[in-house]
């Protein structure tokens, strides 16, 4: 018999995921349908779109082989029936306080600091490059772990020595650049550009670090579609460009820049969305997702 998920204790809610205690050391992250786009979260949610992005964190924790915090696999048994499929078992961590962000094209924030300084978080780059110009090698770009509400800003290297030392910054730096390359890597086999990607890691029973949190979905990285990418302008993104088209298209009546709460997505716009969330997963894992669970 499965645990009903009253029976945890609910700890916190993010945008996307809600987080319940099993025990002292394990956490339950449960992840919603919900979707975020210009900083909103929208209505109605997107039908299985944590079922999706818990389906590419486990793949993703399982091509990359290094130290993870997963407790359980996807039907452990701690996992309540309602959540199966959307949810990881985890093993509760102290969390790094940095976003350890990898990038390897230029855009968002990483731009506009390029932009300002020539640089990003301290890192010089070339002069010349443009809206998603790709770099000479990915960087390492933290950032900190805003509170709820505020937006995570950008760091220097330097800061991250100062927070967490020498020896755990530069491990943090060459970890988050050796997951990102080999991601990066195995995403360009199937034609797909990883443009930049945010990690978290907690610290293990060694002091050792452990890649926690999702990894690799579409609400935590950039992917564009290698086919159409054409650097100079703003990449649509593969997963909430319908999304975002119809948001800022003639038919949404949306004021974007009067900041008011953006109108509920017209059901067609919600299953296009869909239909390219699943994409994306079977596109990147080559696994079919009817046969993830939770498919009842
Ligand atoms: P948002 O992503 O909406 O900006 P958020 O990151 O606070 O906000 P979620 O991503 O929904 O919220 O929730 C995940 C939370 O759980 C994060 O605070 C993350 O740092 C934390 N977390 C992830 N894995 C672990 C772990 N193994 N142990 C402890 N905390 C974890
Ligand atoms: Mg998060």
């Amino acid at each position: 018999m499965r645990p009903e998920l009253q029976s945890y204790t609910h700890v916190a809610s993010g945008k996307v995921r809600e987080i319940y205690e099993i025990d002292a050391g394990t956490l339950l992250l449960v992840a919603s349908d919900r979707i975020s786009a210009y900083d909103h979260i929208l209505s109605p949610v997107i039908p299985d779109k944590g079922r999706i992005l818990t389906a590419m964190s486990f793949f993703w924790f399982d091509v990359l082989g290094v130290p993870n915090h997963l407790a359980g696999g996807p039907t452990d048994e701690r996992i309540p029936a309602e959540v199966v499929g959307r949810s990881m078992v985890v093993h509760r961590l102290p969390m790094v306080q940095v976003e350890c962000v990898a990038r390897g094209y230029l855009t968002g924030s990483g731009l506009l600091d390029y932009q300002a300084t020539g640089s990003v978080c301290g890192v010089q780059l070339p002069s010349g490059l443009e809206e998603a110009s790709r770099l000479p090698e990915p960087i390492f770009t933290p950032a900190t772990k805003a509170a709820q509400g505020d937006h995570d800003e950008n760091i220097s290297f330097d800061r991250v020595v100062e927070q967490e030392g020498t020896a755990r910054a530069e491990r943090l730096r060459s970890t988050t650049l050796d997951i990102y390359r080999r991601g990066a890597e195995l995403a360009a086999e199937r034609g797909i550009i990883l443009a930049d990607t945010k990690f978290e890691f907690g610290i293990g029973q060694s002091g050792e670090l452990v890649l926690a949190d999702e990894v690799l979905t579409p609400d935590s990285s950039r992917y564009w579609e290698a086919a159409t990418y054409r650097p100079g302008q703003v990449q649509p993104s593969f997963d909430k460009q319908i999304v975002r088209n119809w948001l800022t298209g003639p038919d949404s009546g949306w004021d974007r820049v009067a900041d008011q709460p953006p109108p509920s997505l017209p059901d067609d716009v919600v299953e296009r969305t869909r239909e390219r969330y699943i994409e994306a997963y079977e596109w990147i894992s080559q696994r079919s997702f009817d046969e993830w669970p939770g498919n009842e």
